[in-house]
């Protein structure tokens, strides 16, 4: 923390110069990233200027990176734009845009991606992830690393929406997992996040599904149960606070969570595999009124057995990112150590080593679950 005042803040401006050119991977075609010089972006007002200290790999990064969607760029693919992606940063804020008082020179914080456009309906409702002026610029829409210059940079602009403070003792890699965590976070709150004494099963032990777990435990979810195949996995989510794991390679999840339950299902399903027949399962695991949040899906259109859903009046929920400041809400659990998010990092690279850093997310190299490009040692 410092003193309020112009003399601090231009004090901790000389401790941070910034040039005038920085280091960012841009996006040329598919599949084809490059090390590039670009000029320090500049924050306009209600935005700072981030120095980006570390980045977590994200699947949609990998996504973004093969097929461009879901990053949309003035209603195109954000291929051969120069287009930065990345967006599960965290840094120090170095420089105010004009108004500013939110925030002062030196705060390390963490982001959430999208500012949304501010106009529309949803952005006004805080669901700005699913912004009804999505990828487009004119109209004011920004999601760093999917409709503007994401994070695999040294540099980024950030509306001071999407910023939360992170306190001094917690890492830079732990603080860019406050955004996975936020995701999950979410998922909860659209099923209505009422989850204290209610049983909650988390389908697959990716990052969203274990951070999912965390989440679930920190808010007083009982019993929380996890499934999936990779006993590594399984593992960490016991450490995050899963009472029971189930390997699906071994017993039949549905009938597991009716063992575990004593046969009365759970109230509540957050879906992380996009396994084919993820939904199916799910309708099975909950009890009558019970709810489901996909925040995963598989890439074909697979059968859904509809009638039970409705016989059984059961919920589906699907999620976009994370609204509704779900990211504060998850920051405050982790700043509060109530589930340990370090536990799913695992691999480090600095930035001259983005592509590696990706092929070991993407082909999940030495069982990778976060891997975290360290921008800046501090
Ligand atoms: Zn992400
Ligand atoms: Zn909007």
């Amino acid at each position: 923390m410092q003193s309020a005042g112009l003399a601090a803040a231009s004090q901790h401006s000389n401790e941070y110069p910034i040039p005038e050119s920085m280091k960012a991977w841009v996006l040329g075609g598919p599949e084809q990233l490059s090390l590039v010089e670009k000029p320090v972006p500049q924050p306009g007002p209600a935005e700072v200027l981030v120095r980006i200290d570390a980045i977590a790999v994200c699947a949609t990064d990998i996504e973004i990176i093969r097929h461009g969607v879901p990053a949309m760029i003035d209603g195109d693919l954000p291929f051969e734009k120069g287009f930065t992606p990345g967006h599960e940063y965290m840094g120090t804020v170095v420089r105010l845009g004009p108004t500013v008082d939110e925030f002062e020179v030196g705060d390390r914080v963490t982001v959430e991606v999208h500012a949304g456009c501010g106009r529309c309906q949803r952005c006004r409702e805080g669901m700005y992830t699913s912004c009804l002026n999505y990828g487009y610029r004119e109209k004011g829409h920004r999601a760093n690393g999917f409709s503007t210059d994401g994070g695999f940079a040294e540099y980024a602009v950030n509306h001071i929406n999407t910023l939360a403070h992170i306190p001094d003792e917690m890492s830079d890699a732990e603080a860019t997992l406050i955004v996975t965590a936020g995701t999950a976070m979410y998922g909860l709150d659209v099923m209505g996040g009422v989850i204290a004494g209610e049983g909650v099963v988390v389908i697959g032990p990716g990052p969203i599904g274990l951070m999912g777990v965390g989440v679930a435990k920190a808010l007083g979810a009982s019993p929380v149960i996890l499934t999936g195949t990779r006993e590594r996995r399984l593992e960490i989510g016991k450490k995050l606070g899963a009472e029971d794991v189930v390997n699906v390679g071994r017993e039949d999840p549905v009938a597991a969570v009716e063992r575990i339950t004593g046969g009365k299902g759970v109230q509540y399903v957050l879906e992380c595999s996009g396994a084919p027949n993820a939904l199916n399962e799910a309708a099975r695991m909950v009890n009558r009124g019970g709810r489901i949040c996909l925040a995963a899906f598989p890439s074909d259109p697979v059968p859904v057995d509809l009638a039970y859903l409705v016989r059984n009046n059961i919920y589906v929920f699907g999620i976009r990112g994370e609204g509704k400041s779900a990211t504060h809400r998850a920051a405050a659990l982790m700043a509060q150590k109530r589930f340990d998010a370090k536990l799913i990092h695992t691999h480090t690279f600095p930035l001259s080593e983005v592509p590696t850093a990706i092929r070991y997310a993407r082909e999940r190299i030495e069982d990778a679950i976060k891997v975290v490009v360290q921008i800046r040692e501090n």
